[in-house]
């Protein structure tokens, strides 16, 4: 039976500026079942970010705050929490993974004593034990050698082994929730192909669960179980990876999985692909209506009158769209 890890309702982030409140992430709900992923997707500035920090509680305030929502992690409100009681949960419960690992490693500090205090911080473990388990972490995302890599610095590792070392840290407390923003988008492309083998292989050995959050809907296709597509702080479509690429139905997710290359472009040598018009808008000056409808080819006067709610179109399958149903060039 699917068990529900985490279930956010109805999430609001704030940041405050000078020109005014900035809703990054805007009344954003999914849910996290035990041992699936659920990818986030979007554009670069949707909200995905947001809404993994807002998840680990790591916005800064001032001037992001969290307005509104809950964040249902195994039966607990993660909003309710102390900040002592969050920090305990962070890195032991749910542990995250970032984009650069060079920037999240610390350069002066060998890679064993990184490991070894994430370990340290959260587990009552004697020296020689500690090192055992860091040993046993770079083992087990396949450091060669790790008895001899534990003593070595970042700067000696190349990217895809420095990615394997923010792994083995986010793992080394065996975390439920594993929240891995855009984390081989730095590397090279067969070093991304095994380091979300590596990601799919460690969560069915551990059966932990997955956020993974990418603009890559080639990387949602390896790994995801459902998917929930950001665009400028809402959630604008929601459902199980199978029925997004079978049956896509908001045109910004049918936009992006249109830019993705196909074998046949590939064989016919076509260097053009498609792409959505536009940029995404600015949070401070969202258009009225259907955010998405200066981007839209379906856009109709009707889309600019009233923002779209994000209604249950087929079973399991969320869209935010008053004409998801158009077909053939028909509206609904
Ligand atoms: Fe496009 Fe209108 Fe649907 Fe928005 S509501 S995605 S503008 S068709």
């Amino acid at each position: 039976m699917t068990q529900t890890l985490l279930s956010v309702e109805n999430l609001r982030t704030c940041f405050q500026s000078e020109a005014g409140d900035v809703y990054a992430v805007d009344d954003v709900s999914f849910n996290i079942n035990k041992g699936e992923t659920l990818g986030l997707v979007g554009e670069s500035g949707c909200g995905k970010s947001v809404t993994s920090l807002s998840i680990m509680r790591l916005i800064p305030t001032p001037p992001g705050k969290i307005t509104s929502g809950k964040m249902i992690f195994k039966g607990k409100n993660l909003m309710d929490l102390s900040d002592e009681q969050i920090r305990r949960i962070r890195g032991n419960e749910i542990a995250m993974i970032f984009q650069e690992p060079m920037t999240s490693l610390n350069p002066v500090f060998s890679i064993g004593n990184q490991i070894s205090e994430a370990i340290q911080t959260h587990q009552n473990l004697s020296r020689k034990q500690v090192l055992e388990k860091t040993i046993s972490m770079l083992k087990l995302v396949g450091i060669p050698d790790p008895e001899k890599r534990v003593k070595e610095y970042p700067h000696q590792l190349s990217g895809g082994m420095r990615q394997r070392v923010m792994i083995a840290m986010a793992l080394s407390c065996d975390p439920d929730l594993l929240i891995a923003d855009e984390p081989s988008t730095a590397l090279d492309v067969t070093i991304q192909a095994q380091i979300l083998d590596l990601i799919n292989d460690l969560q069915q050995r551990l059966n932990m669960s997955i956020l993974l959050i990418t603009h890559d809907f080639g990387v949602i296709a390896e790994t995801a179980d459902h998917v929930a597509v950001m665009y400028a702080g809402k959630i604008v479509e929601y459902t199980d990876v199978r029925t997004i690429f079978r049956r896509p139905l908001h045109p910004y997710t049918i936009g992006l999985l249109e830019s993705l290359p196909t074998l046949k472009d590939i064989n016919h040598h076509r260097e053009k692909l498609k792409t959505i018009p536009g940029i995404v808008p600015d949070l401070l000056h969202v258009p009225p209506g259907c955010r998405f409808h200066d981007r839209c080819e379906r856009a109709t006067q009707e889309c600019t009158l009233a923002e779209p709610t994000l209604d249950e179109v087929e079973p399991g399958h969320w869209v935010r769209c008053i004409h998801w149903n158009w077909e053939r060039g028909r509206k609904a």
